[in-house]
C-alpha cells in the first residue's frame, strides 16, 4: 500500500535535513560512519540493534536506513523484512554487511534493500551511494509534498484527505468503530476578503488551519479542502454525543479565538457532520452527505453544526433538479410572462399591467413563482431570467402600442440581487432605446425588505429609475407597517397593500384598521394606495372609501398571456366587456 498515510509525520524536519538512520552493535562503526555522513548535512539517528531501529524508523520516517547485517537479537535481515512489512517500502534500506558471499547478498536483496555494502567499508563509496540515494529520496518525497499538501497552510490537501480518508474506514471497518467527518466552511469568509483584502483573507485560512489542527487529538486528521473549507476526520468515536460534543467545541473555539496580526478577530463557522458507517460506506458519500449537512447549517443560519440526515438528500437533489430546470428553461424559452390588468378604481379604467413569470413546464404544466423563485434567486439564475423580463416588457409594450393600446404601463418586479448582482440602470435603458419605451410606462416593484436590504445602495439605484420617469412601487407592503415613516424619504410613488389584508375586509376588524392605517399614512406621505387580490364588491368598496386609488385582483382579471390581455383591454375600451 502506498503510504501516504505516514510521509508526512515529520514535513517540517524532511524540510530541514534529511535523516539517515544508522543500526550497528559497533558503537566505534557508528561513530565513524557518523563522522562521514555529518559533514555532508544530515541527521544521523543510531539504533545499536534491531528493535531500536524499528522504532526509530516509526517515530522519523528517515530518508534512509543504513543496516548492519550481523547484530545480536533481530539481525539486518530479519529488520529490513519487519520495516518492509510495517508499511515503510518506501524507505531505502542499504545493508552493512561483513558477510560478503553470495547467499549474504542474495538475502539482502530478498528482504528488500536496494544496496550492500560490505566491511571494511570504502568511506568514499558510502559517502556517494548514501549522497544519490537521499537526494532522490528527497526530491521524491518533495513532489508528493507539493501534490499532496496544502501550500498556505501545509496541512494534508484532499487528495490526502482522501486517502487518509479511505485508510481511516479500512481499519474503522476491521474494529467496528465509528468516524466522524466534518467539513468546516468560515462563515462570511468573502467579506473579510473584500473588507481587509486577500492577504488577510489568507492569514485567517491560516490561523483556522492552526486553531483546528491545535484543539484536535494528534491522530485526527485536519485538511484543507480548497478556499475556506476544512475537513476533518475523527476516528473512533463514541456515538452521536462525541461527535456533538467535538463539534460543539469546534464552533465555540473558532467563534473568539482567531487572531489576526495580533487582533482577536471575530469570526465563526459552520460544520456539517457525517458518520461512518451510517452516513456512508465509502469516501465519496461520506463528502457528500457532510458537504449536505454543512450546507444546511448555513441555511441555519450559519455558526452551527449539522448531522447529515437522509432527507437532506432529497430536498438536496430536489433542489439541484429544479436548479438545473430552470437554466434550461431559459435556454428553452419556457419563460413566459403573463400581465394582470391594474385598474384605477374610481374611474373603472384600466391603467396597466403587473408582469408576472411564469413557467410553461413540458411535462408539469404552468408552474407558479413561489415553486420556483426562491432556487433562482439564490442560484443567481434570476439574474437571466431579470435580464430577459426587461427586454420582453419593453418589447410588449411596443407591440401594444403599434396595435394603438395608448397610456399602457407595466409593473416589473426586481429582487435585492437584481439590485445587487446586475446594472438594471442600463439594461433599462440599452432595452427602453431598442424598443422607443418612456421611463413613465414602467413601473418598478420592489419589496420593503428589498429596500431596508440595500444600506443606500438600493436606494441610489431606484432615484435614477425614478429620474428616468419610472414611478416607483413598495410590494407587498402591511407586514411592518411601521417602518413606512422610514420610506418616506425613498423616492416611493405607490404603496400597494399586501393581499393577505385585503382578503380579511371588510369583515375581519383587525385587517380593516391595519388597511385603514396604511391608507391614513399613504394619504399623509402624498403616496398612492393599490391593493392587490382585490375578489369581491365588498372588498372593493371599502377600498373606494379609505381612498384606495387602483386595484388587481380576480374581481377583474387573473394574470392573462399577452395576446388575451390585448383582447381584455380592447373589449373593455370599446365597452364590450
Ligand atoms: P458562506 O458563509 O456561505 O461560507 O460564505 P463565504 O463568504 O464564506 O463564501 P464561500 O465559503 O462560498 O467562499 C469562500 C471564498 O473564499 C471564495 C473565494 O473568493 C475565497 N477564497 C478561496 N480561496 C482563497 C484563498 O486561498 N485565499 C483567500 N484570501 N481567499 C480565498
Ligand atoms: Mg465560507
Amino acid at each position: 500500500m502506498n503510504n501516504i498515510f505516514s510521509l508526512f509525520e515529520n514535513t517540517q524536519k524532511e524540510e530541514e535535513r534529511p535523516i539517515i538512520l544508522l543500526a550497528d552493535d559497533d558503537p566505534s562503526i557508528r561513530l565513524m560512519i557518523r563522522h562521514v555522513l555529518e559533514a555532508e548535512e544530515y541527521d544521523i539517528v543510531e539504533a545499536e540493534d534491531g528493535l531500536d531501529a524499528i522504532r526509530a524508523v516509526e517515530k522519523q520516517h528517515p530518508a534512509l536506513i543504513l543496516l548492519d547485517a550481523v547484530m545480536p537479537g533481530l539481525d539486518g535481515f530479519a529488520t529490513c523484512k519487519q520495516i518492509k512489512e510495517r508499511g515503510h517500502a518506501d524507505i531505502p534500506v542499504i545493508m552493512i554487511t561483513g558477510l560478503d558471499d553470495d547467499a549474504s547478498v542474495e538475502r539482502a536483496y530478498d528482504v528488500g534493500a536496494i544496496d550492500y555494502i560490505t566491511k571494511p567499508i570504502k568511506w568514499a563509496v558510502l559517502k556517494h551511494r548514501v549522497r544519490s540515494i537521499v537526494n532522490r529520496v528527497m526530491a521524491e518525497r518533495k513532489v508528493q509534498r507539493l501534490e499532496y499538501r496544502d501550500t498556505l497552510t501545509q496541512l494534508p490537501n484532499r487528495l490526502l484527505f482522501v486517502d487518509r480518508l479511505e485508510q481511516a474506514i479500512v481499519r474503522a471497518e476491521r474494529h467496528r468503530e465509528s468516524i466522524a467527518l466534518m467539513l468546516v466552511d468560515i462563515d462570511d469568509f468573502k467579506l473579510v476578503n473584500d473588507s481587509f483584502g486577500h492577504e488577510a483573507g489568507d492569514k485567517l485560512i491560516k490561523a483556522v488551519g492552526d486553531l483546528l489542527s491545535k484543539s484536535l487529538r494528534r491522530a485526527d486528521t485536519v485538511a484543507r479542502l480548497g478556499g475556506d473549507e476544512f475537513a476533518i476526520i475523527i476516528e473512533n468515536v463514541d456515538g452521536d454525543d462525541d461527535a456533538i460534543s467535538i463539534a460543539d467545541n469546534l464552533t465555540t473555539i473558532l467563534k473568539h479565538n482567531v487572531r489576526l496580526d495580533d487582533q482577536e478577530t471575530f469570526t465563526s463557522a459552520s460544520v456539517g457532520i457525517a458518520m461512518f458507517p451510517d452516513d456512508g460506506m465509502d469516501a465519496g458519500t461520506l463528502l457528500k452527505n457532510a458537504d449536505t449537512a454543512m450546507f444546511r447549517a448555513k441555511e441555519q443560519g450559519r455558526r452551527c453544526f449539522q448531522f447529515y440526515k437522509p432527507e437532506m438528500s432529497v430536498n438536496a437533489m430536489e433542489r439541484l433538479e429544479l436548479e438545473n430546470s430552470i437554466r434550461k428553461a431559459i435556454d428553452n424559452n419556457e419563460m413566459v410572462i403573463h400581465y394582470q390588468p391594474i385598474i384605477d378604481i374610481h374611474n373603472n379604467e384600466v391603467v396597466g399591467v403587473e408582469a408576472l413569470l411564469r413557467w410553461q413546464h413540458p411535462d408539469k404544466g404552468m408552474v407558479y413563482p413561489d415553486d420556483f423563485l426562491p432556487v433562482a434567486i439564490d442560484s443567481g439564475l434570476i439574474v437571466a431570467i431579470g435580464e430577459w423580463m426587461i427586454k420582453t416588457v419593453c418589447h410588449q409594450l411596443r407591440v401594444w402600442k403599434e396595435a394603438g393600446m395608448e397610456n399602457q404601463s407595466v409593473s416589473i418586479n426586481l429582487t435585492t440581487k437584481q439590485f445587487k448582482d446586475q446594472d438594471v440602470v442600463t439594461l433599462f435603458k440599452l432595452a427602453m432605446d431598442e424598443h422607443r419605451i418612456e421611463g413613465a410606462e414602467l413601473n418598478i416593484e420592489v419589496t420593503e425588505k428589498t429596500l431596508l436590504a440595500g444600506e443606500g445602495e438600493i436606494e441610489a439605484i431606484l432615484v435614477q429609475l425614478h429620474d428616468m420617469g419610472m414611478t416607483i412601487t413598495v410590494d407587498d407592503f402591511g407586514i411592518g407597517f411601521a417602518s413606512l415613516t422610514n420610506l418616506k424619504d425613498l423616492p416611493i410613488d405607490v404603496v400597494k397593500i399586501d393581499g393577505a389584508f385585503v382578503a380579511g375586509i371588510p369583515d375581519n376588524e383587525h385587517d380593516v384598521a391595519v388597511v385603514n392605517a396604511i391608507a391614513g399614512l399613504t394619504r399623509g406621505l402624498k403616496m398612492k394606495l393599490l391593493a392587490e387580490g382585490v375578489e369581491n364588491e365588498h372588498q372593493l368598496n371599502l377600498l373606494k372609501g379609505l381612498g384606495c386609488q387602483y386595484a388587481q385582483g380576480f374581481y377583474w382579471s387573473k394574470a392573462l398571456p399577452a395576446d388575451q390581455y390585448e383582447q381584455y383591454y380592447l373589449n373593455r375600451f370599446y365597452n364590450l366587456g
